[in-house]
């Protein structure tokens, strides 16, 4: 979905807090259309807790959420929370925003079909034969083609992660959300998950992907944000973040410099 002069994902000034730890500290960023944003940052320092934000699994105290120029309605539940004004719009932007997890999180009990099915006949009211039909093509293009009849369990971490991507993309989603895709695999199983969200990248896929593989953002992104304790600390393009990076804090975590 192309928006006019718009953001395809804009988030405003986000805060989070659990409890009496801020985490999130007023984070902001801009996607155009296509963008590929690389997001980085020490363990605790907020990215899943961004993302999570960003499709209301988690409601930010403050800020600003706009998905291809709409923005998510917030308003002041009656115990003083900030709670989503309407649950339907969070519903239906969520369908926009194709999430993928560390640990895949494909229901074990359904076929990989059935995973990559579940949301666009259920949720999106699709016609079964047509998501079944896309389904299998999508399959097709993460490499898993003949996998659609086998549970998660009989697959690698790598090919889970593959059908986690396929399910995310049958959505049709404008923006797709990353959280460390790769931390949970055995290290000869990164490349082939990295070369399917390469893939994505090269089609002109609006993503923000969460990644330890300093090498692989600096080849795919466009944008790096270096978040550090809730701020964002350095952001900008591969080469000014990860090879050029200008705060002693970026310095010490992208070059491990003391
Ligand atoms: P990252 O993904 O960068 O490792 P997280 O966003 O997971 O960081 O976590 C940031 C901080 O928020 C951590 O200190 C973490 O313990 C805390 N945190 C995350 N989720 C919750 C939660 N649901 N309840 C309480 N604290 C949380
Ligand atoms: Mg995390």
């Amino acid at each position: 979905m192309t928006v006019a002069n718009g953001h395809a994902l804009d988030v405003h000034e986000v805060h989070k807090r659990f409890g009496n730890a801020e985490v999130l500290k007023g984070v902001s960023m801009q996607a155009r259309q296509g963008d590929v944003i690389a997001l980085i940052g020490s363990s605790g320092s907020g990215k899943s807790t961004f993302l999570r934000c960003v499709n209301l699994l988690e409601v930010p105290d403050s800020g600003r959420i706009l998905v291809g120029g709409e923005e998510i309605h917030l308003t002041t539940g009656k115990r003083g929370a900030t709670v989503p004004a309407d649950w339907h719009q969070v519903a239906r932007i969520r369908t926009r925003l194709g999430m993928v997890f560390q640990n895949f999180n494909l229901w074990t009990h359904m076929t990989v079909l059935e995973n990559v099915i579940e949301a666009p006949v259920h949720v999106q009211k699709r016609d079964k034969q047509e998501a079944i039909q896309r389904a299998h093509e999508l399959l097709q293009k993460v490499g898993i083609g003949d996998k659609a009849e086998q549970f998660p369990a009989q697959l690698s971490g790598g090919q889970q992660q593959r059908a986690a991507i396929a399910r995310a993309l049958a959505m049709e989603p404008s923006v797709l959300l990353f959280d460390e895709p790769t931390s949970a695999l055995d290290p000869e199983l990164v490349g082939e998950v990295l070369r399917v969200i390469r893939q994505l990248a090269e089609e002109g896929r609006t993503m923000v992907i969460v990644t330890h593989e300093m090498k692989f953002a600096r080849d795919v992104a466009d944008q790096v944000i270096f978040l550090h304790q809730g701020r964002i600390e350095e952001q900008g393009t591969p080469d000014q973040v990860l090879v050029e990076p200008t705060s002693a804090r970026t310095r010490q975590f992208v070059l491990g410099e003391a």
